[in-house]
């Protein structure tokens, strides 16, 4: 088979042409960065992990009627997306104070909120994806106030349902970021979730110990960075416990 062709290489995944026009094949890496590229590194068997936990959940939530790009999974590394327009704009919702925002109000980590907390952030590299406010989002035109509503009613939506699909395998989701893209079929645009939804961009601690098991096991130095990895997957009852073959579905908490 011909090499596809290659339309974009981010930090953590590639995009390729897909089989079909209007579609695109994520290719998930192992490389791992953080702070704002400064820190990298290699998390073995990252991409394979994220691959399928990304495929759970993309899947779980269009179960609920959340729009998203998601296909079907191609293989260990691949799946089959939707090619949307990117909005450039990073989606952070937060339901404890953690990382940047502990920082910020100085408030220490841990810190249950009043309420869920939406922030947006300017998705550029060169700028260290400075945050935003719904001002500087409709003026640039990044997006509308109607796309911003939808974008918002999904985020929260997303939050209220990952919270109660994580918490039912013993894990704290603290906080998390979506991407969104416009999805246009016959000259109708509609707002989907898009990019993935793993370890990498959501901070999932254990419910008992309070165990970090997410990026910052990497990013702060912790160690077990893959097996943290590997545990939220085995809890989402999709990596096999007894080898291959011994898929069981989620270990719901009694
Ligand atoms: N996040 C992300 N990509 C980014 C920035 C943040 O996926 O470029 C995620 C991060 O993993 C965390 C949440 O968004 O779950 C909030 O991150 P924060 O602003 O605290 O920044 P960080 O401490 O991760 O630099």
């Amino acid at each position: 088979m011909a090499r596809r062709r290659q339309i974009y290489e981010g930090k953590a995944k590639v995009l390729f042409e897909g089989p079909e026009p209007g579609t695109l094949v994520q290719y998930f890496k192992d490389d791992a960065t953080a702070f704002n590229n400064k820190k990298k590194g290699v998390i073995t068997g990252k991409g394979v992990i994220n691959n399928r936990i990304s495929e759970y959940l993309m899947t779980r939530l269009g179960e609920i009627g959340v729009p998203t790009h998601f296909v079907r999974r191609l293989n260990m590394r691949e799946q089959l997306v939707r090619e949307v327009e990117i909005i450039p704009v990073e989606i952070v919702v937060r339901n404890i104070a953690a990382g940047t925002f502990s920082q910020r109000f100085g408030m220490a980590e841990g810190t249950q909120l009043p309420r869920s907390i939406v922030e947006y952030y300017y998705k550029s590299d060169e700028l260290g994806d400075p945050m935003v406010s719904e001002e500087h989002v409709t003026a640039f035109g990044w997006a509308t106030t109607q796309d911003l509503d939808d974008i918002m009613s999904m985020a929260l939506r997303v939050n209220d349902f990952l919270t109660g699909l994580f918490l039912g395998v013993g894990l704290r989701l603290i906080d998390f970021k979506l991407e969104f893209g416009r999805l246009w079929q016959n000259d109708e645009m509609r707002i989907v979730l898009a990019d993935e939804i793993s370890p990498d961009c959501c901070r999932l601690w254990d419910t008992k110990t309070n165990e970090k098991l997410d990026k910052d096991r990497f990013r702060r130095d912790l160690g077990q960075v893959e097996e943290a990895y590997q545990e939220v997957a085995r809890r989402l009852g999709i990596l096999p416990e007894g080898g291959p073959g011994d898929v069981k579905g989620p270990k719901t908490l009694q």
